[in-house]
């Protein structure tokens, strides 16, 4: 194998000659991408104009990684600090609404992670980076840690990961497709990427067994509950959500000794905060928490109790 590669690399070195360029010696150097471990530690001998290419295990190419067995985990892992010191950038502190938080969060932590995303959207690493995304999540939603994570995208209006991932594949392939690329003839299927996006992300949150499905039942729609006041998104989210702190929450956390509510109610759950209430009842219950109407916004707003 050493020899054919030198014998391509004396032939690229006359097209090199022919055209009056020339390789950069610092960055020119060998990889060997394969599964087999017994041969992990050797080290290819390329020659070119009789100098031997430095071999490199570890190649970093347009900022990315890539790994021998292309498995990604040392990129991902690289890419967890690169977003563990960014997440601390975005603080409600600022006194900034939902709407601009968002606009942070996008800019700052899922541009980077879905930079080259079609390279290692596949790696069974990809978890590593799952809990800064849902921390940036919980910071623009305020929604409590026991949230279910695949709520908090949807909540914030920020499209889950790993839909983003596979658009981004699609997109690469549809460039691919293009007459005059390299792939157009191979690939002669050509579909709708964004169609194919939106139906995959519908389909799957239609199939979550989630009490949010209630009050959004489609994702590609802005939250209107977004532009509200903080306390109002908070309150909403942790409405919606049924994750707060409702005195039958507390009790289970072990943070209150009973979870019995104000108005003598042996239990207070989110559905009796909404619908039975004597003291903290919303205007319009479930029906008001979905279409934000006045009345429920100024419930939110005045006399929603805190959770
Ligand atoms: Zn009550």
């Amino acid at each position: 194998m050493e020899g054919v590669l030198s014998k391509d690399m004396a032939m690229f070195g006359e097209y090199l000659q022919t055209w009056k360029l020339k390789l950069s010696t610092t960055k020119a150097m060998s990889a060997a991408f394969h599964l087999n471990n017994k041969e992990a530690k050797r080290e290819l001998k390329v020659n070119f104009n009789n100098e031997t290419l430095p071999f490199c295990s570890n190649r970093i190419y347009l900022g990315v990684m890539l790994d021998r067995s292309l498995t990604h985990r040392r990129y991902l892992e690289s890419l967890r600090k690169k977003l563990t010191s960014r997440v601390p950038l975005l603080r409600p502190g600022w006194g900034v609404g939902a709407t601009t938080l968002r606009i942070a969060t996008l800019a700052l932590v899922h541009s980077t992670a879905e930079y080259c995303a079609p390279v290692w959207c596949r790696s069974a690493h990809t978890c590593l980076i799952d809990p800064d995304i849902n921390d940036t999540s919980r910071i623009v939603t305020v929604c409590l840690r026991p949230t279910p994570t695949d709520n908090l995208p949807i909540l914030a209006y920020i499209h889950l990961v790993d839909l983003c991932h596979n658009e981004a594949t699609l997109s690469l392939g549809r460039r691919a497709m293009e007459p005059g690329q390299l792939l157009h003839s191979a690939l002669t299927h050509p579909s709708s990427a964004h169609a194919r996006h939106g139906s995959q992300m519908e389909c799957g949150w239609a199939n979550k067994p989630t009490r949010l499905r209630i009050f959004i039942p489609n994702t590609g729609t802005h939250h209107p509950g977004m532009t509200f006041p903080r306390r109002a998104w908070v309150w909403l989210n942790r409405l919606r959500t049924s994750v707060g702190r409702f005195h039958s929450c507390l009790y289970k956390w072990g943070m209150a000794s009973s979870a019995a509510c104000e108005c003598g109610a042996e239990e207070q759950t989110v559905d009796h905060v909404v619908l039975v209430c004597l003291i903290h009842r919303s205007p319009l219950g479930l029906q008001g928490l979905t279409v934000l109407d006045d009345e429920t916004t100024e419930w939110l707003l005045n006399t929603c109790p805190e959770i």
